[in-house]
């Protein structure tokens, strides 16, 4: 069911405690962990702590906590020094954009030059 924990979902299992993560911040609705793989110096991954698929499925389902999860960004980017500079909010949707992990996840990238358009 939509939301609820997938057991082969493994942001599920950052969320449960169960996988290891470097966690930065964590509200009700939220939790943001580093990447294992950063592409830049400030790379932190914020998540739903309910499975959607996607960004698409979380603003469909639970507008809200998409909110909350815009929210959460914003705050570790000033945390971590990078807002005033400026970063990036992606939620890559489908594997034809690079989604690998299919529990929505916000990458917030910061702290050196981005270029537009993406790779
Ligand atoms: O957008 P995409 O689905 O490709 O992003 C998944 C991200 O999850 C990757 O950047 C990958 O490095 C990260 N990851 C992680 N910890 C894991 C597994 C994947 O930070 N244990």
């Amino acid at each position: 069911m939509a939301g609820e924990p997938q057991a082969d979902c493994l942001f599920c299992k950052i969320v449960a405690g169960e996988v290891p993560a470097t966690i930065v911040h964590e509200t009700d609705t939220t939790v943001a962990f580093r990447d294992i793989n950063p592409q830049a110096p400030t790379h932190v991954l914020v998540i739903p702590k309910a499975h959607h698929r996607d960004a698409a499925a979380l603003a469909e389902a639970e507008p809200q906590v998409a909110a909350d999860v815009l929210r959460a960004a914003r705050t570790i980017a000033a945390d971590e020094g990078v807002e005033s500079t400026g970063y990036r909010v992606v939620f890559n949707t489908g594997p034809g954009a690079g989604q690998t992990v299919f529990h929505t996840h916000a990458h917030l990238l910061g702290g050196r030059g981005l270029e537009w358009p993406p790779g």
